[in-house]
């Protein structure tokens, strides 16, 4: 594979640590404390690795994460196989892709329902893997957007029957932000999972995936622990 290295890209992932310094800062914490995954959506495994090197490069704390089940195959690539780094899936969960998703993410972020609790539970067991698990919530009330709804009970449920099978670790909540320009929404949306996470008061539930490129800031300030970003980092998706 030919790899051309992208001239902005330190100039992207740079612009994008200080406004996560910034907006750490706002709410007194170290940006450093933040993990940036790497949303690599349709990018080249050469392109992903000059990301990660990059971001250590910086002394930060790096992962990739994976939305696509038919996208795992190319972190097999020489470019990519050999970094050590965590690998996070963060994309719409099917039960027939429970198994690659298993065998790929040490952490998954997009469990929204039961079914695939347990087809995930069942292929950690084959696998003799343990995985960690984030409870994603449909925190904007949009229908297009997956999740479970923004309810202490039912979130407590699935957390409980993560932990029922033994090789599901939960970690934590996800949300993605409400889409749409008004601020005080998005803000909304974010600041519900920080809510029910404090409600939830399950120790081991404490990871708070939220932030995307256009709306990290807030999510920072809402007290993201994990920030999903790519188009920010690696420029305009291509078409
Ligand atoms: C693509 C994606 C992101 C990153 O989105 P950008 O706007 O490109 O930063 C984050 N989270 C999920 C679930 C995604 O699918």
């Amino acid at each position: 594979m030919t790899s051309t290295p992208d001239p902005d890209l330190a100039a992207r992932l740079d612009a994008v640590l200080a406004r996560i310094d910034a907006a750490a800062q706002r709410n007194g914490r170290d940006g450093r404390e933040i993990l940036l995954l790497l949303a690599t959506k349709s990018r080249t495994p050469a392109e992903i690795a000059e990301a990660v090197a990059l971001v250590r490069s910086r002394g930060r704390q790096v992962a990739v994460g994976e939305n696509r089940a038919q996208e795992i195959a190319k972190h097999a690539d020489p470019a990519l196989a050999g970094l050590d780094v965590p690998r996070h899936f963060i994309g719409r969960l099917q039960t027939n892709k429970a198994r690659d998703v298993v065998a790929f993410a040490s952490m998954i972020h997009s469990v929204d329902r039961p079914d695939i609790i347990d087809a995930l539970e069942r292929r950690a067991r084959t696998a003799g893997l343990t995985r960690k698990v984030l409870v994603q919530v449909n925190t904007s009330g949009e229908e297009s957007k997956g999740g479970y709804p923004p309810h202490p009970a039912e979130i407590a449920a699935a957390v409980d029957r993560l932990r029922e099978g033994g090789m599901l670790v939960p970690a934590g909540l996800m949300t993605i932000g409400a889409n749409t320009s008004e601020t005080g929404a998005v803000r909304a949306s974010l600041s519900r999972l920080r809510q029910l996470r404090d409600e939830l008061a399950d120790p081991a539930v404490q990871h708070l995936s939220m932030g995307m490129s256009g709306d990290l800031e807030i999510a920072v300030e809402e007290g993201a622990s994990i920030v999903r970003v790519g188009s920010a980092i690696f420029g305009p998706r291509p078409a």
